[in-house]
C-alpha cells in the first residue's frame, strides 16, 4: 500500500493503523531529533500533496482488510499530516468508513489556523508536540519554518483547545542538556499550563535521530520532572510487538514501513518470521538492501535500527 500502514504497534494508541498523506519527508519544521531523518521538502504550504481519491481507495481497502485489527485510525507518518489541504475529508471519511476512533499525531504548528482547528475537530484525538518554553529554544530544536512564529503556536494550541472536545495529549520530547534543565521544563510547563492539553507525555529520543549530538536525558532527571511536572505519563519505552504485513514482497514491505518509522532489527524480525523465511535470510535481506543503499542500519542506544536512506 502507499499511503496507509500496519496496524503496528504504538506506545500510546495500542494497535494503529497508519494514513500517511504527506510524501516522505515534508515539514514545515526540522527537528534535531527526528527520527525520519533531513527534511527534504521544507515547507510550509498545505496542498493535496496526493489525490484525495486514491488515499480514500487504500484507506477503505486497508480498513476491510484489517477490521477488529486495530484500535485507532491514525494521520500520521512521512511528515506533517496537517499540510494535507483536504485532511479534514480523508478524517470525515475515516469516520464513515469504521467506528475506531481518530487520532491525528502533529507538530501542532498550524493549529492557529481556523482551517486546520476545524479539520482536527472532527478527529477523536489530537497528540501534538511541544519541546520549547520559548522562541529561541523553539529554533534550535524544531527549526521552523521562518513563517512560523512561537507566540501564535502557542496562541494555536489554546484556542484549540479551548474548542476541541476529543482528547488532546502533548508529547514534550526531551534532549540532554538542551531542554531538560530545571530553568527550560519550567518555562515548558508555565506554556503547558496555558494550553491546560489534557495529558503531558514525556519522551526522550529513543530512535536514532537526525542529528547524531542529540542524547538521551540523564536517568537523573526523574526527580525534577516529578516536581515539576507533577502529573505526567512517561513514554520513554519501545513499542512490543508485531507490525502487521500486507505481502511476502520483503523489500516493498519492510521500505514501507521503514519510509514512516525506523525499526528495531529485532522487531523487523519479529514482523517477518515465517515458517520459510527465518532471522538469517532476513537478515540477509536487509544487508542487500543496504548494500543497494534503499536503507542503512545504525547502532544507537545498544540496538541495531533500520531506517531509510535518504539523508
Ligand atoms: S519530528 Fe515531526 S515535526 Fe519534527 S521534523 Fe520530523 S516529521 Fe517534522
Amino acid at each position: 500500500m502507499k499511503y496507509v500502514y500496519g496496524p503496528v504497534p504504538s506506545r500510546r494508541l495500542g494497535k494503529s493503523l497508519g494514513i500517511d498523506p504527506i510524501p516522505s519527508k515534508t515539514c514545515n519544521y526540522q527537528c534535531v531529533y527526528c527520527q525520519l531523518g533531513k527534511t527534504t521538502d521544507f515547507t510550509n504550504i498545505r496542498k493535496n500533496y496526493f489525490p484525495k481519491k486514491e488515499i480514500i481507495i487504500e484507506m477503505k481497502k486497508a480498513i476491510k482488510l484489517n477490521e477488529n485489527k486495530f484500535d485507532y485510525i491514525t494521520f500520521v507518518g512521512s511528515g506533517e499530516p496537517t499540510l494535507y489541504k483536504d485532511l479534514k475529508d480523508l478524517i470525515l471519511r475515516a469516520k464513515d468508513l469504521s467506528k475506531k476512533p481518530v487520532c491525528v499525531i502533529t507538530n501542532g504548528s498550524l493549529l492557529y489556523q481556523k482551517e486546520v482547528q476545524n479539520a482536527l475537530m472532527c478527529s477523536d484525538v489530537v497528540l501534538p508536540s511541544l519541546d520549547a518554553g520559548d522562541e529561541k529554544l523553539f529554533i534550535k530544536i524544531n527549526r521552523p519554518h521562518p513563517s512560523i512564529n512561537f507566540e501564535k503556536l502557542i496562541q494555536g494550541f489554546i484556542d484549540f483547545k479551548k474548542r476541541f472536545e476529543g482528547r488532546f495529549w502533548i508529547e514534550v520530547m526531551l534532549l540532554k542538556g538542551i531542554n531538560d534543565t530545571k530553568e527550560e521544563l519550567l518555562k515548558i510547563k508555565e506554556k503547558l499550563d496555558l494550553i491546560k492539553p489534557d495529558r503531558i507525555d514525556i519522551n526522550v529520543p529513543i530512535r536514532p535521530p537526525v542529528e547524531k549530538w542529540v542524547k538521551i536525558p540523564d536517568k537523573n532527571i526523574v526527580s525534577d520532572l516529578n516536581v515539576i511536572f507533577d502529573n505526567y505519563t512517561n513514554i520513554n519505552f519501545p513499542e512490543e510487538g508485531a507490525f502487521n504485513i500486507y505481502s511476502y514482497d520483503f523489500e516493498k514491505e519492510v521500505l514501507s514501513i521503514l519510509e514512516r518509522h525506523p525499526m528495531r532489527q529485532e522487531q523487523i524480525i519479529e514482523s517477518f518470521s515465517s515458517s520459510s523465511f527465518g532471522k538469517d535470510k532476513i537478515i540477509l535481506n536487509l544487508k542487500k538492501l543496504k548494500s543497494e543503499k534503499k536503507i542503512k542500519e545504525i547502532f544507537y542506544n545498544k540496538q541495531i535500527f533500520w531506517k531509510l536512506n535518504i539523508d
